[in-house]
């Protein structure tokens, strides 16, 4: 049986905007000592602003890439279609198809249209150049030829540095995994004081690396909730932040962090570790 203190600790929990599900979770987490966080949309913002566009016809790589994105609740759609600004004719969209960790692959008016990272083009036999910046870029081509790729900026969260620097001054281990390329993610890392950074993995690799660093110690893995649903299940405690989440997310998550703040992160574990004292 649960001891009556968790039941308090669950209450104080969601007095702070973090729904936690039951006992065991919060007598977990004050266990865990490896702390595995995804990036963009956790300790990033993952509002990404579309701050160039490099192509021929500037108009048109946006109008692809929109409707191309325009039924995909991804960070990175939702910016590009906020760049946009113009209507969607979805008639004119058909196959449509999110090919997770990459980007997408649909038929724009009968013609093939890829938009996505440079996985994805490679993947698909387009011939490009990689570009050299230090932001998301997201490529575009259309029946099977280049058109040119978009630049899209994101921000770190307020409390991201704080919430990093307070896990590691109690002794804790702290990752970050990301399907982004490795210049963005050891840039985010410097900014953060976080070293040990995989870059470029898919939701697959991302559930592997969580799965082995559980066997070997206890692990909440803290994810946004937007194609990581296996990843959250795959760590001892999958705890799931912000409101872009999909039901399928909360589902798979032990807690669930109302707010888009990383440090509430700490409020809960803070309440765990006191609940424990209080059952000790
Ligand atoms: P993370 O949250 O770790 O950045 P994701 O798996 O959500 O990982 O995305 C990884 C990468 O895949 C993105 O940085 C982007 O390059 C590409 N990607 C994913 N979804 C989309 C999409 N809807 N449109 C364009 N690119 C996408
Ligand atoms: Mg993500």
């Amino acid at each position: 049986s649960v001891p009556l203190a968790f039941y308090a600790g669950i209450g104080a929990s969601s007095k702070k905007g973090i729904l936690v599900k039951s006992g065991s979770d919060l007598e977990t987490l004050h266990k865990v000592e490896h702390f595995i966080f995804d990036k963009t949309g956790t300790l990033t913002k993952g509002e990404f602003v579309v701050t160039q566009v490099f192509a021929e016809d500037k108009d048109f790589i946006l109008k692809l890439a929109s409707h191309a994105e325009s039924r995909s609740n991804h960070p990175i759609a939702l910016s590009i279609l906020r760049a946009y600004k113009k209507d969607i004719i979805s008639e004119d969209i058909k196959d449509y198809h999110e090919v997770f960790g990459q980007g997408i692959k649909v038929v724009y008016q009968q013609k093939p249209l890829l938009v996505g990272n440079d996985r994805l083009l490679i993947n698909n036999k387009i011939q490009f150049e990689i570009p050299d910046i230090k932001y998301s870029v997201i490529h575009v081509a259309y029946d099977q030829k280049y058109i040119g790729y978009i630049v899209l900026e994101d921000e770190l969260k307020m409390s991201s540095k704080e919430t990093i620097a307070l896990l590691t001054k109690m002794g804790k281990q702290v990752t970050m995994i990301t399907g982004d390329q490795s210049a963005i993610a050891d840039d985010i890392g410097k900014k953060l004081g976080i070293t040990d950074i995989y870059s470029k993995q898919l939701p697959q690799d991302k559930k592997d690396i969580v799965e082995s660093l559980s066997k070997q110690h206890k692990t909440a893995f803290i994810g946004d909730g937007i194609n990581d649903a296996m990843v959250l299940l795959s760590a001892d405690i999958g705890i799931s932040m912000g409101s872009l989440g999909s039901d399928v997310a909360i589902e798979a998550s032990d807690a669930v962090i109302m707010h888009d703040q990383p440090i509430k992160l700490i409020e809960v574990l803070k309440i765990s570790i006191f609940t424990n004292r209080i059952v000790i």
